[in-house]
């Protein structure tokens, strides 16, 4: 089964590459360039779940004839002191030219002042799966954690340097790739979703 995965984002695709594979799923993540790249969309719903559709709904209809599913990904980090910002706006926080370097850095400033005790924050990841049969299906996970003072470690992507999720000591861009492959908000998602595939797709695909 291919999922064409609506985002233009390499590492997002990657991580749900290796995801896949660790599942044992005879599942293929094809990026949406494959299909010619993905479709402008306005991230403007002021949800994960409405953004998340919004993106799965604009590649499924460049998908088909015949049976076809997009999956999107709508994620973003969410901070206490910030009443959930940058949350929805993640991508976007420093501009709307989605710099992420400046995004961090834009992160690590405003908290600035923040004492280590109210640096808790959340990353929020909401799948929509759609299919060309009119099927839709929505995953959410959650990942908690706190901010670092200072950007830490040089794997992953985006908010990556200063979460360090509950229960551990390093950041997500100090671990390996397979340890926030356990705990990530992406991978909890998929867990969900990964369950619904299996029972799309026969008992005898269970991993
Ligand atoms: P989206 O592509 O519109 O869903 O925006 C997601 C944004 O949230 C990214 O550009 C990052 O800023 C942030 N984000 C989401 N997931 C992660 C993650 O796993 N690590 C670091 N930043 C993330």
């Amino acid at each position: 089964m291919k999922l064409h995965l609506a985002s233009g984002n390499a590492h997002k695709v990657a991580e749900f590459q290796a995801l896949v594979a660790a599942s044992g799923l005879p599942v293929e993540i094809v990026s949406a360039r494959a299909v010619g790249g993905m479709p402008p969309v306005d991230e403007d719903a002021g949800t994960f779940v409405g953004n998340a559709r919004k993106k799965a709904r604009a590649l499924l209809a460049r998908l088909g004839p015949g049976p076809a599913w997009a999956l999107s990904d709508d994620s973003g980090l969410c901070v206490d002191e910030l009443g959930g910002a940058p949350g929805v706006e993640s991508a976007y926080y420093a501009g709307p030219e989605g710099d992420a370097v400046a995004n961090l850095r834009k992160l690590v400033a405003v908290l600035r002042d923040v004492p280590a005790g109210r640096r808790t924050a959340r990353f929020v990841c909401v799948l929509v799966l759609v299919g060309t049969d009119g099927s839709e299906a929505v995953f959410e996970g959650r990942c908690e954690g706190t901010l670092r003072m200072a950007p830490a470690g040089g794997a992953g992507f985006g908010y990556d340097p200063l979460f360090v999720p509950q229960g551990h000591s390093e950041s997500f861009a100090e671990m390996p790739e397979a340890r926030k492959n356990l705990l990530s908000h992406r991978a909890l998602a998929w867990q969900g979703l990964a369950a619904h595939l299996q029972t799309k797709l026969g008992p005898s695909t269970a991993s």
